[in-house]
């Protein structure tokens, strides 16, 4: 039965994928426009059934309403600029020998896309977020497995997406909803012949069974997966020495923000044994005593946060510094933080795993040869940050490529909470973080995880697709002969 309703969706978003090809760029754009003008339109009653679903407050909610809004006025802005289609003409040299051809290239969209959400973002990470518009942008259909941790929000983010279909007469099934709440629906989604691509955000267990599903299809596909990070703060001694505690009370507040739900968690902070340590360490753990408990996504990452908390604080060589000292409540988290030494920290893989919550690990390093050898040990990150004076950052000028090696975005000093949507953000990172660093789930190049290029060689004029025209009608950046321009010929 789901593989028979799953076969028929596929068919269907695959005719809705050929009957795109035929939509102008201005067409996609207004589509996109009015789904965020569809979404807005839910008002109130979105948010509640948001913050019924997930505890999240509706503050919160009301953040990230606005940036899944803003993800979808970028790409619809990207599409009418249209240079991000990388045109490329290398016009034709007859006379040399060999003669050269015309050749000329852009990317062109795969093919449906399955999308998994997050439970942690309801809006934004999840039915119309980011890999649903960003494959809407590239052209591709969309069918979104609803997460059953706010299946109900699901639904009416979807209504809300069947009502831009009908105004901009889309094809029907350019995006559909799967609210099968099962791993198997997932993987007869990701394994069916016709899809061909997976944008993923959740856990590293669940991306890592995407995968493995995609590996084991006879044609292969891309799953781009978005996982877990703990997100690795180191602390430099100059900055240890001048801002001690304004550094633990930045720290606790991005440790404890919503309830420590975020992917970018600052989970881990790697310090020297400075004289100003016990300065850090006690307004650390004073702000983490005086922070207030509350409810976390659900049932099951609650019981996941618990398990893990008490599982790490097992281990030998971990000490508690502070936990919240308020009453806990039924699906409350409570925050916590705790110390390690170097040596521990290196030979126990354990204490390098996310434990996505409210916690965070201090480990302190003899020497900043070992606080480089902790930093380099941890697995690829999505982010990396460096609390450092400009003093700091001079005396230790390798700082920077040991950053690269690690993650997608490196903060100075700053927290990694927070992902700003801009073009030049990149949210992404070597895996674990997610399954191909090369690309980012936020910002308009989200959009080239849907795309392939392809080349046309002596194709004539009246072929080939507007963008590359001779007369160039879209008036869009090209790359013509070696040098970008908008002019045609
Ligand atoms: P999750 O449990 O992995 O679930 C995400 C989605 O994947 C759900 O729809 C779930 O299916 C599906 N899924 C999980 N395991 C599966 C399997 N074995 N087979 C088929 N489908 C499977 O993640 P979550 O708890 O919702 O989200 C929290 C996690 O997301 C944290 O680890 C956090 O760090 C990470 N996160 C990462 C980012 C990022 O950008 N890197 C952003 C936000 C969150 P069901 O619907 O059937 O349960």
């Amino acid at each position: 039965m789901i593989e028979q309703n799953i076969h028929e969706v596929l068919v269907n978003a695959n005719n809705a994928f050929n009957e795109l090809k035929q939509y102008s760029p201005s067409h996609k754009a207004a589509f996109l426009k009015t789904i965020a003008a569809e979404i807005e339109a839910l008002g109130d009653s979105l948010l509640e059934q948001a913050a019924e679903e997930t505890n999240l407050p509706i503050e919160r909610l009301k953040g990230e309403r606005a940036r899944t809004i803003l993800q979808l006025h970028l790409f619809a802005e990207m599409l009418q600029e249209g240079s991000w289609v990388e045109a490329v003409i290398d016009t034709a040299i007859p006379e040399r020998t060999p003669p050269k051809p015309n050749i000329r290239r852009m990317l062109f969209p795969i093919g449906p896309i399955v999308v998994f959400g997050a439970s942690n973002f309801p809006f934004a990470y999840s039915t119309a977020g980011g890999d649903t518009a960003s494959a809407l942008a590239a052209g591709c259909s969309v069918i979104v497995k609803a997460h059953p941790a706010h299946l109900n929000t699901s639904k009416m983010v979807f209504q809300a997406i069947q009502k831009a279909i009908k105004i901009n007469n889309m094809p029907q099934h350019i995006v559909q909803h799967v609210t099968e709440t099962s791993f198997e629906a997932g993987k007869v989604l990701v394994q069916h012949p016709l899809t061909a691509g997976v944008g993923f955000t959740g856990s590293l267990s669940g991306g890592k069974a995407l995968t493995q599903y995609a590996a084991e299809r006879g044609k292969p596909i891309p799953v781009f997966a978005e996982m877990g990070s703990i997100n690795p703060v180191i602390i430099l001694p100059n900055a240890m020495q001048q801002n001690a505690e304004t550094i633990a009370k930045e720290y606790a507040a991005s440790i404890t923000l919503g309830m420590g739900q975020f992917c970018t968690n600052p989970g881990l902070i790697i310090t020297l044994q400075h004289k100003k340590l016990p300065v850090f360490l006690q307004e650390l753990g004073k702000q983490i005593e005086m922070s207030v408990p509350s409810a976390m996504l659900h049932k099951g990452i609650h019981q996941a946060y618990f398990s893990k908390l008490e599982k790490v604080l097992a281990q030998k060589g971990v000490n508690l510094l502070k936990q919240s000292i308020h009453v806990v409540q039924a699906l409350d988290a409570l925050p916590t933080v705790a110390t390690v030494n170097a040596s521990v920290f290196l030979e126990n893989p354990l204490l390098h795993e996310e434990v996505f919550g409210p916690y965070s690990l201090v480990v302190q390093c003899a020497s900043m040869d070992e606080l480089f050898t902790v930093w380099k040990a941890v697995k690829g990150q999505l982010t990396t940050s460096i609390m450092g004076t400009d003093e700091d950052l001079a005396n230790y000028h390798t700082i920077v490529d040991t950053a690269i090696e690690i993650a997608g975005r490196i903060v100075f000093n700053g927290v990694p909470t927070g992902v700003e949507v801009c073009p030049a953000m990149v949210h992404g990172g070597p895996y674990p973080a997610c399954t191909d660093s090369r690309f980012t789930a936020v910002g308009i190049f989200a959009v080239k995880r849907w795309v392939r290029p392809i080349a046309f060689q002596n194709a004539p004029d009246y072929l080939l697709p507007l963008e590359l025209k001779d007369s160039n009608p879209l008036k869009i950046w090209r790359m013509l002969n070696g040098v970008f321009t908008k002019i045609g010929f």
